[in-house]
């Protein structure tokens, strides 16, 4: 068994706990979740359920219609619910004209026989016909997969085959780039629907044209009865071997959805909303389209990548008040430092969040110094559905720390014992793997026809997320790693992201991915890929400066052996570090699935 792992992760602790940062005693609003503790004693499914209308007549639960439909019946219909920034113009929809337009799409999609179960796949920039197509499909009950616009051909392919594909809607420059030639491979797919330049028509053989289908379509449309357990949502996810995961998720996750946007993001009716993600990640899925509209709340879309003056011009213009966004781009913004922002008029924005991956302690303290407050780390997964543990408003940040569980979800960390059984750790501090209570409404239903590997994520109750955790004595928890990237160093056991914290302190370092290598003495020895700062040079100086930093901060058992400098590490293109590929690199192994690559340093 392995030792227990003591608090190493408090990088900024003073000695006997982690340092703090005090949650508002002057907020801007009351937040949503003022006693985390009653919240948790007082919280029912049944009550968060209720939060939600329903379809009228009993007629079950739908997300397009909590989304969309019950805010266009109400008093929001003519505030805005999608402000979208493009990159040659923008757009607005209302509550009412996202109501009708998403009926046409709706009833566009019947009319071609794409009835309840249908797979609808979209394959788009984040372009306002995406956001359509994606509320359309779910009103006419149809399944729907976002893929993301940047994936090549093959991975494109390969998910349209296993998500069994009836239609695509996508735009002409995609279609002809990266579908028309596998065509011939997808029988299945029916239909495709193209959204031509600028929303122009489109005449390419073998496809539809969207403008066509739409002015053709009527704006109003019943949806029909939908059974909260109705298949609602596809998202793939990539294992570290093997196909991608296609993670079943239906509608009742609409009751996550909504009441995590209240909780863990803070929504207040008057909230401009910025989820960074997009649409082909579940983050911006549930967060980059639902959530924010079943609350009612402004979601603001911007169609260009990232670019930190950019992005500062459209939190200054656009007076986004709760930005949700990834350590990525925020390490990014740390590499050009605070000064970047000065004379910038941030006064509306009052709650930033941030998921995909650790966010280190140093980048929520640079929040407080460029922003004025921190970033509040959240954890999820594609197969959890929504946010499931969270630094909230009105709590106390832990730097370092993904925070406490919603109200409603049960998690823990748990040993697996050599029966194959499991139990929980006892103590604070100890690590294992972080496992919740099944149940909640969007945890995933399956795994696309793999129901062996479906079967593998539950031992009894608890589902395991396979990552490996701590909890600390006031219920916060700590992230260590993906339990396949731990390392283990002469019987210590090493999670790669407290190496790369340690690293990420030093003024010279950009980003950090740390790898177990093997080493016949110590069976794995740390080694840490580094990129550093504009201004720093790789070489014997900073390496040996690194090396010492880190043997101060985490000991010599902990510290990396080896640091190699890189000017970027291989990310996903949802930014998470590939420490996976670091190490089939390193090892001169195969590589695997990369269709989520996004850089590629060498
Ligand atoms: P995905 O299913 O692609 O969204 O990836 C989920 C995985 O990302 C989790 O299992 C974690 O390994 C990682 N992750 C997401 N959010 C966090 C976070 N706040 N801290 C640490 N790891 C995270």
């Amino acid at each position: 068994m392995n030792p227990p792992v003591p608090s190493r992760l408090g990088l900024t602790a003073p000695v006997g706990g982690h340092a703090r940062i005090p949650k508002s005693a002057t907020p801007r609003v009351p937040p949503n979740l003022t006693d985390y503790d009653a919240a948790c004693r007082d919280f029912s499914w049944a009550g968060a359920r209720a939060l939600l209308d329903g379809l009228p007549d009993g007629r079950g639960l739908n997300i397009a219609h909590e989304a969309v439909d019950r805010h266009a019946a109400g008093p929001r219909a003519d505030r805005a619910a999608l402000r979208w920034i493009g990159r040659a113009g923008e757009r607005a929809f209302t509550w009412r004209e996202l109501h009708d337009e998403t009926s046409r799409v709706a009833n566009a999609l019947q009319g071609l026989g794409l009835g309840p179960g249908a797979r609808v796949f979209v394959l788009a920039g984040r372009i306002p016909e995406l956001y359509l197509a994606v509320l359309g499909a779910l009103k006419a009950r149809c399944v729907v997969c976002p893929l993301f616009s940047a994936f090549g051909p093959e991975p494109i392919a390969m998910r349209l085959e296993i998500g069994e594909a009836d239609a695509l809607v996508t735009t002409e420059a995609l279609y002809r780039r990266k579908v028309e030639a596998l065509r011939p491979r997808l029988p299945r797919l029916r239909h495709v629907v193209l959204v031509g330049e600028a929303g122009a028509a489109t005449a390419v053989r073998d496809t539809l044209d969207w403008q066509r289908l739409m002015q053709d379509a009527s704006t109003e449309f019943v949806i029909p009865r939908t059974e909260p357990e109705d298949m609602a949502l596809l998202h793939f996810t990539s294992g570290t071997t093997g196909r991608p995961k296609g993670a079943v998720h239906v509608h009742e996750a609409v009751v996550m959805h909504n009441v995590t946007g209240c909780y863990a993001l803070d929504f207040h009716p008057d909230d401009v909303f910025w989820c960074t993600a997009d649409p082909g990640w579940v983050t911006g899925t549930s967060y980059g389209i639902i959530a924010p509209f079943t609350n009612g709340v402004t979601n603001l879309v911007v169609e260009a990548e990232f670019d930190a003056q950019g992005w500062y011009d459209i939190l200054e213009r656009e007076r986004v008040s709760v930005w949700y966004t990834a350590p990525t781009a925020i390490r990014m913004m740390m590499k050009l430092g605070s000064a970047a922002l000065a004379g910038r008029d941030l006064s509306a924005l009052r709650f930033m969040a941030s998921v995909g991956e650790p966010l280190n302690p140093e980048a929520v303290l640079w929040g407080v110094e460029a922003f004025g407050m921190p970033f509040h780390d959240n954890w999820w997964q594609t197969e959890t559905g929504g946010i499931m543990i969270a630094n909230y408003a009105a709590m106390d940040v832990k730097p370092g720390s993904m925070g406490r569980p919603l109200p409603g979800i049960s998690a823990t960390i748990l040993r697996r014992d050599e029966t194959g059984g499991v139990r929980e750790v006892s103590g604070p501090m100890q690590e294992g793997e972080l496992a919740l209570k099944a149940g909640w409404p969007s945890m995933m239903r399956g795994y696309l026809k793999e129901e062996v590997r479906y079967a593998k994520c539950f031992v009894g109750e608890w589902y395991l997320t396979g990552d490996l955790a701590m909890r600390d004595e006031d219920g916060y928890f700590w992230f260590v790693g993906r339990a396949d990237d731990v390392i283990k160093s002469s019987g210590h056991l090493i999670g790669p992201f407290e190496v790369e914290s340690a690293l990420m302190e030093h003024p010279a370092v950009a980003e950090a991915g740390v790898i177990g290598k093997p080493d016949p003495m110590a069976g794995e020895i740390v080694k840490a890929f580094v990129a550093l700062k504009p201004g720093f040079e790789a070489g014997e100086t900073i390496r040996r400066e690194l090396l010492g930093h880190a043997r101060k901060r985490l000991g010599a058992a902990v510290a990396p052996k080896e640091i190699d400098f890189r000017a970027n590490l291989p990310k996903t293109r949802s930014g998470k570090i590939m420490r996976r590929l670091l190490k089939a690199r390193e090892l001169g192994l195969p590589e695997g699935d990369i269709s989520t690559l996004e850089s590629d340093e060498r």
